[in-house]
């Protein structure tokens, strides 16, 4: 079912919830909303799911305007933070219910209630009632009512909310089988960018009620607008520098406090003496022992070793700091170390705007 917003601004009170919001979610599409709190995600979805009235603009659920359309007649089904489960029914009887309302044949219910319980892991805890569950499974119970009817488009606020880390990756393949599978168009808010990056077709970022980028996983991430989506998708390093010049091969070199470096993001229309933001992520650096292009040095002041990966954080000749994932690190390095780093002219991202 294609979703289709166009122009939808929310007011409560004299607070702006959402404004102008304009955004197309495609048939079958599994479609993320991250933002910092309060930017206004789950006011989207709750409009769209009936349960908040727009101030103004349009909702277009499979074509159709749904405005003054109540809840139950959206062919939307909600996950709510709060799950919202039936305390006297068990959790076999609670996942069946919508399927009983639609009034389905007895063997085809229990054929999809058993293999909802089945693909959320809860099939052991079938006779219990809700008061009997952590809030973890509790969650699961209500994440397995709403995906067992099949509706035309499933809103999930924070399923995986309440979620041990390990529950919480398998359920992020599951949701996202389970949506492939039945053709689902989800919507999907979460404060969790690893959820969004690994599960979502396309994501939008929210800030103060608006959208400020939407694209796939690997464009937000790779191409950030601005460095309000740089910084909230990842980590970065944000410089700011001079266009010295264009080469041949289309790359700039950038004057920055870390010496000329050569980026091959600046976009052509672009002059020499223009001021540009760079973003530089952590893990695009590497260490390197010679002074070679893109390269510069930095004193190491904080190292957290993980394991797999070192996350340090050292000061650069300008007094900035700086941070850098160094990937598979042999050795346990030191503060007051002296590193150099490099960096490919592709890996510098050269922002639109400072926002
Ligand atoms: P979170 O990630 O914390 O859940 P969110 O991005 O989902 O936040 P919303 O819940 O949509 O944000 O809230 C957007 C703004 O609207 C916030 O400033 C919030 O305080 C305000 N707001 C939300 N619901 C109401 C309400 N019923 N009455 C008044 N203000 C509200």
């Amino acid at each position: 079912m294609e979703i289709r917003i166009e122009h939808l601004t929310k007011d409560y009170g004299k607070t702006r919830a959402l404004s102008d919001v304009s955004l197309t979610i495609q048939d079958g599409e599994l479609f993320f909303l991250l933002g910092p709190s309060g930017c206004g995600k789950t006011t989207l979805l709750r409009s769209i799911g009936g349960f908040e009235q727009p101030t103004s603009g349009r909702i277009f659920l499979g074509g159709e305007d749904v405005a003054g359309k109540p809840v139950h007649e959206r062919n939307t089904a909600m996950v709510f933070q709060g799950y919202a489960l039936w305390p006297h029914l068990t959790v076999r009887e609670n996942v069946a219910f919508g399927l009983e309302m639609q009034k389905l044949p007895k063997a085809e219910v229990t054929r999809r209630v058993d293999q909802a319980l089945r693909d959320i892991q809860i099939s052991e805890l079938a006779d219990r009632k809700p008061g009997q569950l952590s809030g973890g499974q509790q969650q699961r119970v209500a994440l397995a009512r709403t995906l067992v009817v099949h509706p035309g488009c499933l809103l999930l606020d924070e399923p995986l909310a309440n979620l041990d880390a390990k529950l919480r990756r398998d359920m992020r393949l599951e949701i996202r089988r389970i949506c492939k599978e039945n053709h689902l168009t989800a919507i999907y808010v979460t404060h969790d960018r690893a959820e969004a990056l690994s599960m979502a077709d396309r994501l939008a970022i929210f800030r103060n009620g608006r959208i400020e980028q939407i694209g796939t996983p690997e464009d937000v991430y790779r191409h950030p607008v601005n460095a309000f989506v740089a910084n909230f998708i990842g980590e970065t390093n944000l410089r700011e520098g001079t266009i010295a010049h264009f080469r041949a091969d289309g790359s700039a070199v950038v004057e920055t406090a870390l010496g000329n470096l050569v980026c091959s993001t600046v976009p052509a229309t672009r002059k020499p003496g223009e001021k540009v933001l760079l973003s530089m992520r952590p893990e695009a650096f590497r260490k390197c022992d010679a002074k070679e292009e893109n390269s510069f040095t930095m004193t190491l002041r904080h190292i957290d070793y993980l394991g797999e990966l070192a996350d340090q954080i050292g000061e650069t000749a300008d007094g900035k700091l700086h941070k850098f994932f160094e990937i598979n690190p042999r050795g346990r390095a030191v503060p007051g170390t002296v590193i150099r780093l490099s960096i490919a002219p592709e890996d510098i991202i050269c922002l639109n705007d400072n926002g």
